[in-house]
């Protein structure tokens, strides 16, 4: 059998600042660089990344795995019309090509699900649109996304099969893509689509209520296995939806593979009617910047390990430019002295440090070119790097990190990452890399909403989310969205602004 395999993964924010351009999928921070013909399989086979796992499965049916694009881009604001033609034209030419050489049994496709193209709003199906037409409508054509999709009509009704990842923090993104290539061979070999039901819900999940570390998700990802299960279906996905994007497809959705229409319906209704009794728990305690470096300090007196304090709304890896320094500022102000921040993107102060040379002192604008809020410091120059490292943690363990020139700053006796390329603080490996043990220090400041728990969760004494300025807003309500279906619900109900 010859299976074709690619891939186009990114999360846009509609009000981050930065666009997202070619460049940044030829140079993504923590994940490979856009590839694509013979040099994908050897790029992708042992990266954290869906298409890995798929390529485990093709290879372990005996297939051959024909090759197209995969490319990969840090969450921003949409893809630009030129990154989106590039990587599409990329993958329909190969696609063109393989069938040149011969007939395809299959594709497979690693898509995020919440990509959005400057002229494309729901760019995934746009792309499979494109590579439907040149596939034909009936190869059968598997995908995995990530939990986060804002999954649509169009993404379903375009393929055979989607395979969300079932974890937040993603540590089963190679399950997913081998899942999705399993289910393709499924796909070939019953000689028929299985019957299909979508289900859009009618409420956001705000993004820190997704983690399924905590309840409510926890146990409504543990009721998702047990339903899919019960049922004898092919799939129950589950997508917890990325609520900041501004196209009529934004929120979660769930979709359901079965044998009959009717057994679809049934399972998707059953599912669906319990997510919607838990609406009201999509909860998520929160502090201001002051009160929780307040809280920090005062729970390093009782507390062992790092207290962790997220710095959500700045997330790189949900569109924040990872940036902005109110924590910083608090952290100074209230002398929280040992404690580190990971971290802020700045290429303009991390070339200044390396100008100035380890042991000096230099006077900064750090940070806050996303928000014009830069903070003026003078800070000491402890340790210089060029930000390449690997990943080790649970969730990109074999990755590599780029992070461009990178600086070990303090201030004050509050150290500071400063890095020239953005990347979520997902990863142990990051302070590492400046030469600081995190479980040593007293506070760490991550930006980062979830994902920080997969590695971080077993060094923290205690975790606190805080609210500081980042556009990847705690609740999405508050932002100005134009194009959402009228009659969604931006927060769950049953609870309060926040
Ligand atoms: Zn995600």
């Amino acid at each position: 059998m010859r299976i074709a395999v690619g891939g186009f993964l990114h999360e846009s924010h509609s009000f981050a600042p930065h666009p997202t351009t070619y460049r940044d999928f030829v140079e993504p921070g923590g994940f490979p660089p856009l590839c694509h013909g013979a040099g994908l399989i050897d790029s992708l086979r042992h990266a954290s990344v869906p298409a890995a796992g798929a390529i485990s499965a093709v290879e372990a049916e005996r297939a051959t795995i024909v090759p197209l694009a995969w490319g990969f881009a840090n969450p921003a604001a949409p893809v630009q019309d030129e990154a989106f033609e590039r990587i599409a034209a990329l993958i329909c030419a190969l696609l063109s090509m393989a069938l040149d050489d011969g007939p395809l049994d299959g594709v497979y496709l690693d898509l995020h699900g919440a990509a959005m193209v400057d002229s494309f709003p729901g760019a995934e199906g746009e792309l499979l649109r494109r590579v439907r037409a040149v596939i034909g409508a009936t190869l059968p054509l598997a995908i995995s996304l990530d939990p986060h999709a804002n999954l649509t009509e169009a993404m379903v009704n375009l393929t055979d099969v989607v395979v969300p990842f079932r974890t937040y923090p993603h540590v089963d993104m190679k399950d997913a893509g081998a899942r999705a290539a399993q289910l393709l061979f499924d796909r070939i070999r019953r000689g028929q689509p299985w019957e299909k039901a979508l289900r859009q819900l009618d409420f956001w999940i705000p993004l820190g209520a997704q983690c399924t570390l905590m309840p409510p998700m926890e146990s409504v990802m543990t009721e998702r296995a047990a339903i899919a299960e019960r049922s004898g279906i092919a799939e129950l996905a589950f997508c917890f939806g990325f609520p900041y994007a501004d196209f009529p497809g934004c929120g979660p959705a769930l979709a359901v593979y079965a044998d009959t229409r009717s057994k679809a319906d049934e399972v998707a209704d059953e599912f669906l009617s319990l997510v919607n009794l838990r609406e009201h728990e999509f909860t998520q305690e929160l502090f201001s910047s002051s009160a929780a470096v307040a809280e920090a300090k005062r729970l390093t007196a009782t507390t062992k390990g790092p207290i962790i304090i997220a710095d959500t709304q700045d997330n790189p890896g949900g569109g924040g430019h990872g940036d902005t320094t109110e924590l910083l500022s608090e952290l100074v102000r209230q002398q929280a002295r040992g404690a580190l921040v990971c971290l802020i993107n700045d290429q303009q102060s991390a070339a200044a440090c390396h100008a100035a040379g380890e042991g000096a002192i230099v006077s900064l604008t750090l940070g806050g070119k996303s928000d014009r809020l830069p903070y003026q410091c003078s800070a000491r120059v402890e340790r210089l790097t060029d930000g390449h490292f690997m990943l080790t943690g649970p969730m990109r363990a074999g990755n590599p990190g780029n992070l461009g020139p990178s600086a070990l700053i303090d201030i004050d006796g509050v150290k500071v990452i400063v890095v020239t390329r953005k990347m979520q603080a997902l990863d142990q490996a990051i302070i590492r890399h400046v030469g600081i043990d995190p479980a040593s220090c007293p506070i760490l400041v991550l930006k980062s909403s979830v994902h920080f728990r997969a590695d971080f969760g077993p060094i923290a004494g205690r975790v606190i989310v805080a609210v500081a300025p980042g556009p990847v807003v705690a609740d999405p309500a508050t932002l100005n969205f134009q194009h959402v279906r009228a009659d969604i619900r931006r927060r769950p109900a049953g609870k309060s602004k926040g």
